[in-house]
């Protein structure tokens, strides 16, 4: 059976590098009926973050990759995290130790630097020199009698030329001689990243390591470390660097590079998933929008490209335009609306449903959550339930729970604090809140027909008439209207709230001032 793992180190976040090699890892697992264990790599005591594994486990389950095997839920191979298994390491250390496969040093870390002062100034490659190699049992034995500090280094073979095959690099062949005396168990009898790495991996009957290019200069070390213990390698794909949209190298100065950041912006699992599967591989053919469950079908891990992958801002808010058309189509077709549907070239969906038909659409389901979640309250006139719906329907649809968070102000205004209506970025000062405010009253009190269209005609043509821009005026419109800093915006405001609650809101608040 194909078992596949996920090995980050906690650093508190996950990265969405990280969350490309756990989607990979995951797909493949998944396509081939196999399994897929989470393994987390705390040796490095030094770096512990507190709460990085729960956050990790949190951002993996919401975006809906689960594992067979892990931390949080336990399996015949565990435990699951390094810092749990350090006996293991050590017990290992000691065969290879027994079986003259591996030595101790003794090389304190002066020699050590001073050797790498002397190569480097000699132009030769840096590396452990084997100095403590050829110590004689005896020498070994006195040493350790004396409680001088030691590592354990890897007996790496002089002349050999070693090959394995990368699923994704294709043949990688490499002379021993250029991989140095690796350090497999610390001077405080840790194990390194790289003998735990290889322990674990053949502990827990991992078949297929997918991990990030930067560890393929790892590698060689590893597959060492393979043949020395007379173990099996498992079969390794390196996944291609993620670049920014310069080709540098992913980094948090350009942008996001944490999953969580991107659930705060409001991107749901669909779009990110969507997104990041196609960092660095695709099906073939021009159809892009899949699902979790359809990349698994098609998933190859063959078809991974070798080339850095770009991180394309866009094309993340392109897959998110249209999951947000998708779910909102399921939830029509779910309300018996397909009519109102008409499917787009790229594989979204264009809705049209319009004023009366968002009570069909709000009906049952939403209906239902409205009586859960919102307080008795006697102006529950069904229409104006359906516009407060309506103009945040996008967003009830990802999190109905959060329903009232959504539309609490258009049923009751917080008490209204006057330092909101300023917003230096939009040029917006006192007087410009009190003008802004007449021009609301005046413009909107003309309208007969209460309709967002009309609304909004009427308001930006008495805008340019004043000489302000949209913002200068709609920002304390809004205010004036739900009283907090985030709400759906002017013109779905005021159609929200209608015409005389509209304009008595824009009194009170003209008062205030
Ligand atoms: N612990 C390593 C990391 O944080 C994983 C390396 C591997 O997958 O082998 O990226």
């Amino acid at each position: 059976m194909i078992v596949s793992r996920f090995a980050p180190s906690p650093t508190g976040y996950l990265h969405v590098g990280g969350l490309r090699t756990a989607l990979y890892a995951y797909l493949f697992a998944k396509k081939n009926k196999g399994q897929i264990i989470l393994r987390i790599e705390d040796t490095d005591q030094k770096r512990h973050v507190e709460g990085a594994e729960d956050n990790l486990i949190k951002s993996l389950h919401w975006a809906g990759i689960e594992f067979d095997e892990g931390p949080h839920i336990g399996g015949e191979n565990g435990p699951y995290r390094q810092s749990e298994r350090t006996e293991k390491y050590q017990m290992v250390t000691k065969e290879l130790l027994d079986m003259d496969k591996a030595y101790r040093c003794f090389c304190t870390e002066e020699r050590l630097e001073e050797l790498r002062q002397k190569q480097e100034a000699s132009k030769f490659p840096t590396g452990y020199d084997g100095y403590c190699r050829n110590l004689t049992r005896e020498e070994v034995h006195e040493l350790i009698q004396k409680g001088t500090p030691h590592v354990v280094r890897l007996k790496v073979p002089k002349d050999e030329i070693v090959f394995f095959e990368d699923i994704v690099r294709g043949k990688v062949k490499f002379a021993s001689h250029t991989v140095d005396d690796q350090v497999l168990l610390k001077s405080d009898t840790f194990p390194t990243y790289h003998l735990a790495n290889v322990v674990d991996d053949h502990l827990m009957g991992v078949t297929h390591v997918i991990r990030g290019e930067e560890w393929l200069p790892s590698t060689p070390k590893h597959i060492l470390l393979y043949q020395a213990l007379g173990w099996a390698a498992p079969t390794f794909a390196h996944l291609p660097l993620i670049l920014n949209e310069d080709r540098s190298k992913l980094s948090k100065r350009q942008g996001d590079v944490a999953v969580e950041d991107y659930i705060a912006k409001g991107f749901g699992k669909e779009e990110l998933i969507n997104f990041i599967a196609f960092l660095g591989w695709n099906p073939g053919g021009t159809r892009e929008i899949y699902s979790l469950q359809e990349l698994i079908e098609v998933f190859d891990l063959k078809k991974v490209q070798k080339g850095g992958a770009i991180f394309n801002l866009d094309k993340l808010n392109w897959f998110k335009e249209v999951w947000r058309q998708r779910r909102l189509h399921d939830f029509a077709v779910r309300e018996g609306l397909e009519r109102d549907i008409q499917e787009t070239k790229q594989g979204g969906y264009k809705i049209t449903i319009i004023g009366d038909e968002a009570r069909h659409i709000f009906s049952r389901e939403l209906l239902k959550l409205v009586d859960e979640y919102l307080p008795e309250n006697e102006e529950r006139d069904e229409y104006f339930l359906l516009r407060c719906l309506y103009a945040v329907k996008d967003k009830l649809i990802q999190e109905p729970q959060k329903i009232d968070e959504f539309i609490h102000f258009y049923f009751e205004a917080p008490e209204l604090d006057n330092a909101l209506f300023l917003n230096e970025r939009m040029n917006v000062d006192e007087k410009v809140v009190q003008k802004a405010l007449e021009l609301s009253i005046q413009a909107l009190g003309q309208i007969e027909e209460w309709d967002e269209q009309i609304i909004k005609d009427i308001m930006i043509t008495a805008i340019e008439k004043a000489g302000l821009n949209n913002g200068q005026v709609l920002w304390p419109l809004r205010v004036a209207l739900t009283h907090v800093e985030f709400s759906p915006g002017a013109f779905e405001s005021a159609w929200v709230l209608g015409k005389d609650k509209t304009i008595s809101l824009l009194e009170q608040a003209l008062h205030s001032l």
